[in-house]
């Protein structure tokens, strides 16, 4: 098995989506992951849901995922725009990460877990990203998740942003 392929079974990515490189460079201690999708694939509006609209341009994404032992990863992918009779031209959602975000949503997932247990600075020291943007991920999650999932956030709101 190629190592594309034994990335693309790890992320789950199903159709179209597949892993076409992955290139890991040891000076910068960074893994890049490329995805693409075949020309011709359709996909749904993200607006209304109709389905087969075909792609009408697309715009690079890179998205932070979880780290590689030591070494940081990345998903990059072309993700298309479609054109949607009712809608007009909007970006797709991909399912690894979610629209707007610098993260995959395993690593936002990360992000919340260790906000259970620890301020959001130690995380960014961990994890080595700027504060602003886990504040961001926290707020999001906790402004605007559903309600059903309210508690396990709730504490992440009380912490203070500059203790
Ligand atoms: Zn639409």
């Amino acid at each position: 098995m190629r190592d594309t392929e034994l990335f693309q079974l790890a992320l789950g990515l199903r159709p179209p989506w597949y892993v076409v490189s992955c290139e890991f460079n040891m000076d910068k201690r960074r893994l890049d992951i490329e995805i693409d999708f075949p020309r011709g694939s359709v996909f749904s509006c993200p607006i209304c849901g109709r389905e087969g609209c075909s792609a009408y341009d697309t715009e690079r994404h890179t998205r932070r995922h979880l780290n590689f032992f030591q070494h940081e990863a990345y998903l990059n992918a072309r993700v298309p725009r479609v054109s949607c009779g009712d809608c007009g031209i909007k970006t797709i959602e991909v399912p690894w990460a979610r629209s707007g975000s610098g993260f995959t949503l395993l690593f936002e997932a990360l992000i919340m877990m260790m906000a259970k247990a620890m301020s959001v600075k130690s995380i960014a020291d961990i994890v080595k990203e700027h504060d602003t943007r886990l504040w961001r991920v926290l707020n999001h999650y906790v402004h605007e998740a559903p309600l059903g999932r309210h508690s396990e956030v709730v504490h992440v709101k009380d912490q203070q942003r500059h203790p």
